[in-house]
């Protein structure tokens, strides 16, 4: 009989154990197995009818300032329960106590800053969208677009590497939008999702219906979507392709949002010399975004693009930096780098690298560092690496293949010119950062790379101690790139709330119009 614990899903308003295959959750630094998760045999059509029906009227029934204050509720629920939070992180996604804030704290102060949002949207229980506009000649008859809560469920198909703030930052525009949320976590680090949720349910904050989680396969869940129910997927651009293919999204317009992999870049001003304060901030922006979560963000700069006269000193003080960085297990003292989520992710790695060494040089060698109270052979503990390129105008794969882990390649540019070309090269991505002492050079290079970009972060010294990093995603700025990045959109403030809500014009006279623009309303909402 397996003696390690099955976590239980909790569907249809109940907590229920999946049956027959269920997958195993490891520790990726001991190898011990720690939970089990399965999803087979759940009824999925009743669990996502529930949530639509039971989660959705009740949801609805509230105005987004009751709604903010669930999400102030949930917020308490999880900072009481903070340091399990902490410790699963620790033994399931191998991270340090710093990385794990990102997830958990990074989550927590997501739902915070929505419960806020929410209390400004007040009684209203729609939104209005822009100021009415006149029809023809009769002043009388008016058009106003209205934002209405879609009447379907949301439901989240999230990546291994952020089970906290990957929930939140969907699930509290979502449910301040009034609509039910049904999670699905990556399978590898789903225990934290889990949770975090039961916590939740546990503590009765939510009405029932609104939050639900499928721990385990994923079949079968795209199946039960129906055309006002809404599908938000993280996660690889490969599995992207299936999300979007799915019927449910092909042909019956289930709205879909995705956010991929992406190839970002971090750019230093042609005018910047070594040791300039431009230069070392990159520098240290760079090693911060290499180590932090072993560089499994999907914000983290693969791409690093200086002056070609910069090149070796820039290889020189990004390896010097590294080589500095103590890797190993998370529990032991002084570890700044924990491991990779997974054996299989760090073979993973490890193979991604030598598809980019057959057109990079190698700068550091991750491979060469001993790591702290940890097996190289069976733990997923692996050191950073960096690689370079000279002239990767001539490159291909270095544009195109995104390594998840602690690897970032270093790239030479001659002009300004090439240097935006190269960054192009990445077929659009999540974020740039720019870093200058120029303000002029930041304006033009941040309209040059915008298009292409769900954000531009530029870092400058007046800002290099209020900046908030290169790799974090705030609440309050969009997130989401174009192109190969998925081309989704989420957060960027009340914005969010536009996926989760339906645009239609009222057509109607003025005296009607009035009636709909008070009380029930609240303006507030660019999508
Ligand atoms: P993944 O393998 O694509 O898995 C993502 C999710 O999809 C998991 O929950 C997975 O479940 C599920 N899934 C797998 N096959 C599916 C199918 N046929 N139908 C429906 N769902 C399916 O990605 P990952 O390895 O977890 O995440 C790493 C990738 O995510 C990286 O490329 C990274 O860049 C990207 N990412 C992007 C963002 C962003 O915001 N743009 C954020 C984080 C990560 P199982 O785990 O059970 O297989």
């Amino acid at each position: 009989m397996n003696t390690t614990p099955l976590l239980p899903n909790f569907l249809a308003g109940r907590w229920q154990d999946g049956h027959g295959h269920a997958a195993t959750l490891h520790d990726p630094v001991l190898g011990t197995p720690l939970v089990r998760v399965s999803s087979a045999g759940l009824d999925l059509a009743e669990g996502f009818a529930f949530a639509r029906e039971r989660g959705g009227a009740a949801l609805r029934a509230l105005s987004y300032g009751q709604r903010a204050a669930l999400l102030g509720a949930v917020v308490k629920v999880l900072q009481a329960n903070r340091d399990a939070y902490y410790d699963i992180a620790t033994r399931n996604c191998g991270t340090v106590k710093n990385d794990s804030a990102v997830d958990i704290d990074g989550g927590i102060f997501t739902l915070g800053y929505y419960a806020k949002q929410g209390e400004s949207l007040g009684d209203a229980r729609y939104l209005l969208d822009g100021e009415r506009i006149r029809m023809g000649k009769d002043p009388l008859f008016q058009t106003q677009h209205i934002l209405s809560p879609t009447r379907g469920v949301a439901l989240f198909i999230n990546a291994f590497n952020f089970p906290s703030w990957g929930l939140w930052e969907k699930a509290a525009p979502a449910l301040l939008s009034g609509v039910p949320v049904i999670i699905k976590p990556a399978t590898a680090t789903a225990w934290l999702t889990q949770r975090m949720v039961k916590d939740v349910i546990d503590a009765g904050v939510l009405p029932v219906g609104a939050l639900s989680v499928v721990c385990g396969s994923s079949a079968g869940l795209m199946d039960q979507l129906q055309p006002f129910d809404v599908v938000s997927f993280t996660g690889s651009a490969q599995t992207a392709g299936l999300i979007r293919s799915h019927p449910a999204v092909a042909e019956d317009s289930v709205r879909c949002n995705i956010e991929a992999d992406s190839l970002n870049s971090a750019l230093l001003d042609p005018a910047a010399t070594e040791g300039s304060e431009a230069f070392t901030l990159l520098v240290k922006e760079v090693v911060r975004e290499m180590t932090v979560k072993s560089g499994q963000k999907c914000t983290a700069i693969r791409r690093i693009i200086v002056p070609l006269e910069l090149f070796d000193a820039a290889a020189q003080a990004i390896s010097a930096q590294l080589a500095q960085v103590t890797v190993g297990n998370p529990r032991s003292e002084g570890v700044r780098m924990g491991a990779l989520v997974s054996m299989e992710q760090k073979h993973s790695v490890q193979h991604g690298i030598a598809e980019l060494l057959h057109e990079a040089e190698l700068l550091f060698d991750g491979s060469e560092v001993a790591l702290v109270d940890a097996d190289p052979a069976t733990s997923a503990c692996m050191a950073p690496t960096l690689l370079g390129h000279r002239d990767p105008g001539q490159a291909t794969v270095l544009h195109e293949v995104e390594v998840f882990g602690p690897v970032a390649t270093l790239m030479a540019y001659e002009d300004e010119d090439e240097a935006f070309e190269l960054i192009r090269r990445g077929q659009g991505s999540l974020v740039v950062s720019l870093y200058s002492e120029d303000p002029a050079f930041i304006a033009r290079a941040a309209s040059e790379l915008a298009d292409c970009h769900g954000r531009v972060h530029a870092i400058s010294p007046d800002v290099a101690t209020s900046q908030t990093g290169h790799g974090n995603v705030m609440p309050m700025s969009l997130h989401g790139g174009p192109g190969r990045a998925g081309g989704g959109e989420e957060l960027g403030g009340l914005r969010a709330l536009g996926f989760y809500h339906r645009r239609s014009a009222v057509q109607a006279s003025s005296a009607a119009l009035d009636m709909l623009s008070s009380p029930s309303a609240a303006f507030g909402v660019t999508p």
